[in-house]
């Protein structure tokens, strides 16, 4: 815990609002989406400046306490926990777009920018940035850089990653560092801007960062289809990728549809039962693609590979039907689940898929299994919910014996326990699943490097 010396220090940076250390604000700001650990952070700090940020750093490395850096709260492996009387630091404050460039079509923004913040601000300036997912309403830039999200456009555009062209970082030595300043190309040795994406805040705290715009894509059409079983998806992927660009090819069960229909009034696409469902989405700017797009569902209907489809004719439609996707996480966390969030290879999803399958419901029989993700990745969401009358803590004992088994298939596929989620509290006893023991070396030595004193997010993706 924080002394009362340390915290009069830290307002004294902060400013009289800029520290808040009241029950309600503790338990919110100490905890992220996993809701599994419990909160108890000493202090809350909201800096204003990367200059703040710096003088933060520098007194926990002499009053030796540590740091969780916190973005928007929306991450899924616990990353942003404070459960051990950590100062959480807070970057909502730090939420001005700084610069936007139209020839080099870049923004720079403030980490604490809410995701959906800039992809309304290159809408505004006709252009488009691609990162997006349900949780992009609340999500900042600098979480999303912290764990290289994902997403629903990776297929086309890739991940947050391939959008930032500069970072400002604040590092656990209390060092700042400007990394790349917007080049698109830079070739003068390493690249540490590309250590501190997906670093989920244990090397430095990201105070800004320059990220790319693109082309708005024209007329989206969404095409949402029933398909009869696991090794059919995969097919029909390949079958839309001969003949367009997709720019989404996601998947969910008929359990998903269940509690979207059920507990948010969602309509089915269409009438016809499946186990599978498959929504697709292209840039329908010229009359060929539509027919390319009705060619192919037409070839997977007379294969069986489809059993019904539904194509938007509208941007709304197109909206209703994402909504399909987008609304699951949100929709089935009231029933506690159990996520998992696996990759492979695209070519191994399907034998992975079947292999997964086979251990769930041989392992999960007394629970429900819910499946979606973003299957043109590789990326498998999976998903059990806790039985109603289930104690929490003997439902995640139960889940994690099975976890072995489910991660050890991943491995020998050298597929990902984390495809987008980051590692966290939640899968950091499990890193070496998908990560060598020389890796995990060379990981450690890269933190000390930054971090001698071990003051941000320890505990987390590293043991
Ligand atoms: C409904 C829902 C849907 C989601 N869908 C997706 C999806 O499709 N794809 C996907 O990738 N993720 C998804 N997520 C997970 C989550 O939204 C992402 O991981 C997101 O990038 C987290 O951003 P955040 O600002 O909320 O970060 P937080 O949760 O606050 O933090 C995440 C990690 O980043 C660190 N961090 C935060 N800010 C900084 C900073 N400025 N500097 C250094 N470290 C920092 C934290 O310490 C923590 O380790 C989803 C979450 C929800 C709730």
């Amino acid at each position: 815990m924080l002394n009362p010396e340390t915290l009069s220090q830290l307002q004294n940076i902060l400013g009289a609002q800029g520290l808040l250390t009241d029950p309600a604000s503790l338990e919110t700001y100490g905890c992220d989406w996993t809701k599994t650990y419990e909160p108890a952070p000493s202090a809350i700090a909201f800096p204003k400046t990367t200059a703040q940020v710096q003088a933060l750093i520098q007194v926990a490395n002499q009053a030796q306490f540590n740091i969780v850096p916190s973005g928007g709260r929306t991450g899924l492996s616990g990353g942003a926990v404070a459960a051990q009387g950590e100062l959480v630091v807070s970057l909502e404050r730090m939420n001005k777009i700084l610069e936007f460039n139209t020839q080099d079509r870049s923004v720079t923004c403030e980490a604490g920018v809410i995701t959906a913040q800039i992809q309304q601000f290159a809408a505004e300036h006709d252009l488009f940035y691609p990162v997006d997912f349900a949780s992009a309403g609340s999500s900042q830039i600098g979480g999303n850089i912290a764990t290289n999200a994902g997403g629903i456009k990776v297929i086309r555009y890739g991940l947050t990653r391939q959008q930032v062209l500069g970072l400002e970082v604040v590092t656990g030595k209390g060092e700042i560092l400007k990394l790349n300043n917007g080049l698109v190309k830079n070739a003068t040795g390493y690249d540490l801007r590309h250590l501190f994406i997906g670093s989920e805040g244990t090397l430095g705290i990201i105070t800004q960062a320059t990220l790319q715009l693109i082309r708005p894509p024209q007329n989206l059409t969404v095409l949402v289809l029933g398909v009869p079983e696991f090794g059919a998806l995969m097919q029909v992927l390949m079958r839309f990728q001969a003949d367009l660009d997709l720019s989404a090819f996601e998947f969910f069960s008929d359990r998903a549809l269940h509690y979207l229909v059920q507990d948010k009034g969602l309509a089915k696409p269409f009438d016809t039962p499946a186990p599978y469902y498959a929504l697709l989405e292209f840039e329908n700017d010229s009359a060929g693609r539509e027919q390319a797009a009705l060619q192919a569902f037409q070839d997977c209907l007379e294969q069986g590979r489809v059993l019904d489809g539904v194509m938007s004719r509208s941007q709304t439609q197109a909206k209703a039907l994402w909504r399909l996707r987008e609304m699951i996480s949100e929709t089935i966390s009231v029933y506690t689940p159990y996520k998992n969030d696996l990759s492979v290879r695209v070519s191994q999803v399907a034998a992975f898929l079947q292999a997964v399958d086979q251990i769930v419901a041989e392992r999960y029989r007394a629970f429900e299994v819910i499946w979606y993700g973003h299957i043109g990745d590789g990326n498998l969401h999976l998903n059990i919910l806790k039985p109603a009358t289930m104690e929490k803590a003997e439902f995640f004992e139960h889940c994690a014996a099975v976890n072995e088994q489910v991660f050890a298939l991943t491995q020998s596929l050298g597929g990902s326990i984390s495809a987008e989620h980051g590692v966290g509290l939640l899968k950091r006893d499990y890193l070496s699943y998908s990560r060598s023991p020389e890796e995990i070396t060379y990981m450690r030595a890269i933190k000390a490097l930054f971090d001698p004193n071990q003051i941000l997010n320890p505990g987390k993706l590293l043991s």
